[in-house]
């Protein structure tokens, strides 16, 4: 565990970033934490940077005053949230690069960290939940706590995965008793969906296809199926969960097209597979039963190469 504050005691600008296309952890965890540290030393210059963060969480406290395009800002401390691999800041690796002191807090699988202050503890449901831990309880309030509630359900999926734990369920237990409509965030962030993103999401399901014996499901999106609806990367988030709600399936596949012949990956699994390591062999990651990445190739290539190494462990699983 890191001691936050002797880390920023210290720092008189702190940096606070997060991964590429952030998600509701992400962002809810980076204003979790500004929020709460510019409450503890209003004196300091605190700052958010996220690229192009969704304004589906504009309500968090501090959302108006993110830095949403790529910054190379000197910071005396810098601390990424919600990743432990350099490449996943994208284009904010100059603040890292930039900054006298760094640390990162993050709950991905990843042996080892990139800065000088590593706190990695995949098995914890979120970052949020980590950032919790580090807050003095007397200094949250209905802001910070709304921030990290938002952390927690969507990196849960509203308390569901198997990354819920008892310490997850007892957090979220004392922050919503703070002033906040908890119900209705969940609603409008995570289970409401938009008429094309729920029409993306119904082409995405009948097209999808089922092989290895219905153990797995893939679907894709392509850039034209993209501009006809006008839809950007926020509009399909959710659909790799929902092919993994199929019956029988193991492992989902969801895949859209970022570029010519490349492709931004999504792999969710039930139970068997580890899909973290499924990723991970393609330069990818995240956790055992949510990952992510991005492979360059045609889409049956690129379905063949995954396809390849998900066979491989259900197979070793098998004869265990
Ligand atoms: P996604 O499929 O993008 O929703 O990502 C699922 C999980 O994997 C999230 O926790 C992501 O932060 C993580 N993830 C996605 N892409 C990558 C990547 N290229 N490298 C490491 N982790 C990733
Ligand atoms: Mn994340
Ligand atoms: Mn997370």
């Amino acid at each position: 565990m890191i001691n936050l504050k002797e880390l920023c005691e210290n720092a008189d600008t702190i940096a606070i970033s997060g991964h590429v296309r952030p998600d509701g952890d992400c962002i809810g965890s980076s204003l979790g934490l500004s929020n709460y540290l510019k409450k503890l030393y209003p004196q300091k210059r605190i700052t958010v940077y996220l690229i192009d963060p969704n304004p589906l969480f504009s309500f968090l406290k501090g959302f108006d005053e993110i830095v949403r395009v790529p910054a190379s800002d000197v910071s005396d401390l810098f601390i990424a949230l919600d990743l432990s691999e350099k490449q996943r800041l994208g284009d904010n690796y100059m603040l890292f690069e930039n900054a006298k002191n760094t640390a990162c807090i993050d709950h991905h699988i990843n042996e080892t960290g990139f800065s000088k202050n590593d706190w990695i503890v995949p098995d914890c449901s979120s970052t949020a939940e980590l950032i919790y831990n580090l807050m003095d309880e007397e200094v949250i309030d209905t802001d910070i706590a709304q921030c990290i509630y938002m952390g927690l359900v969507h990196d849960t999926g509203v308390f569901q995965y198997s990354c819920t734990h008892r310490s997850t369920m007892e957090i979220a237990g004392k922050l919503i008793e703070y002033d906040f409509d908890h119900y209705k965030i969940i609603e409008k962030t995570f289970f409401q969906k938009s008429y094309i993103q729920n029409q993306i999401l119904g082409r995405a399901l009948l097209e999808s296809i089922m092989f290895m014996d219905g153990k797995c499901i893939v679907s894709v999106i392509d850039r034209k199926t993209m501009d006809f609806y006008g839809a950007t990367s926020k509009d399909l988030e959710g659909i790799a969960n929902q092919l993994r709600y199929t019956r029988g399936v193991e492992c989902a596949i969801f895949m859209y097209e970022i570029g010519t012949q490349e492709y931004k990956i999504s792999l969710r699994s039930s139970e068997k597979i580890n899909v973290a390591a499924v990723a991970k062999a393609f330069g990818g990651g995240g956790h055992e039963r949510a990952a992510g990445l991005t492979m360059a190739g045609s889409y049956h290539d690129v379905v063949n190469n995954l396809s390849k190494i998900i066979e491989k462990q259900y197979r070793d699983n098998e004869e265990k």
